[in-house]
């Protein structure tokens, strides 16, 4: 197994990089959803990711997260490997093990909330630190509070996902995903699923945690959220980065027209 830094020296990878992809591929079957995907995000930062519908931005997502295995490309996650192209030599055995290690460390929010239906707001919280991460019980009831009352909900912690709207399902969903200490934490459309009225209670909690310095990956069509929070925009259209830039500037000035057809049709 080689070292972070190694990793990082072989591949070229900037400094303070939490997410790392150069030339990212995805194949099912002989479809090919993406098609060498370059991106880089530093510790602290958001970066935000739009795009049409089938344009493998969740494909991308599940990739970062040992979802699903990439098919060739570079993909690091502080520096270690999530995927590579097999062309560099086999760099390091993917055992179950490990897997469950490195998804430990990346956090994911669903569209759709996700949370375990049965369990309690707090159940959902301490489930995961105290099976994955061998927490004792009142340790982890401890932190799922405190998680609890930073997303605004310490009241709900007994209620069950059905009792609570969808607002607050999602708000539980992003708490659970801090309970496990994640070094970054991707979000798949976490507003998508919401009634209008509830979409700004989530956004008000994602907003908080970048400012807190979380580094996250953010799948969204919310734009205002994307030029206000995001420190990077990345357009993906049909598995390739067809523009990026700093956010404010992409929104006003975007340069691909088909990055100009997709504003305009959720600006
Ligand atoms: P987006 O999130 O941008 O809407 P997706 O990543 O979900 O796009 O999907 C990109 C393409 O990959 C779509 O054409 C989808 O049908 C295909 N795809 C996604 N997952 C699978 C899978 N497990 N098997 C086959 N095709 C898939
Ligand atoms: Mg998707």
């Amino acid at each position: 197994m080689t070292s972070k830094a190694e990793n990082q020296a072989r591949f070229g990878v900037p400094d303070n990089s939490m997410v790392f992809a150069r030339g990212v591929r995805k194949s099912f079957g002989n479809v090919e959803v993406l098609k060498g995907i370059d991106l880089n995000v530093p510790t602290g930062s958001v970066a935000c990711v739009i795009g049409p519908s089938g344009s493998g931005k969740s494909t991308f997502l599940r990739c970062i997260n040992h979802l699903e295995e990439v098919s060739g490309g570079v993909l690091l996650v502080d520096g270690e490997f999530v995927g590579y192209d097999l062309r560099h030599g086999k760099l390091y055995e993917v055992n179950n093990k490990l897997l469950c290690q490195r998804r430990a460390d990346i956090g994911m929010v669903f569209q759709s909330f996700n949370l375990f239906s049965h369990m309690t707001a707090l159940e959902n919280l301490i489930e995961a630190p105290m099976m994955v991460k061998g927490m004792s019980k009142a340790e982890a009831k401890e932190k799922a509070f405190a998680l609890l009352e930073r997303v605004g909900l310490s009241a709900k912690a007994d209620a069950y996902p059905r009792q609570l709207s969808g607002g607050q399902q999602q708000r539980v969903a992003i708490a659970r995903a801090l309970a496990m200490n994640p070094k970054v934490l991707l979000f798949d459309e976490p507003t998508s699923a919401l009634d209008p009225e509830l979409v700004g209670e989530v956004l008000v909690v994602m907003r908080d945690l970048a400012e807190s310095g979380m580094t996250m990956v953010v799948v969204t069509h919310e734009i205002g959220f994307a030029r206000e929070v995001g420190d990077q925009l990345i357009f993906m259209d049909r598995g390739v980065v067809e523009e990026r830039g700093e956010p404010r500037e992409m929104i006003a000035n975007p340069q691909s027209p088909r990055t100009r057809e997709f504003l305009s049709h959720v600006l």
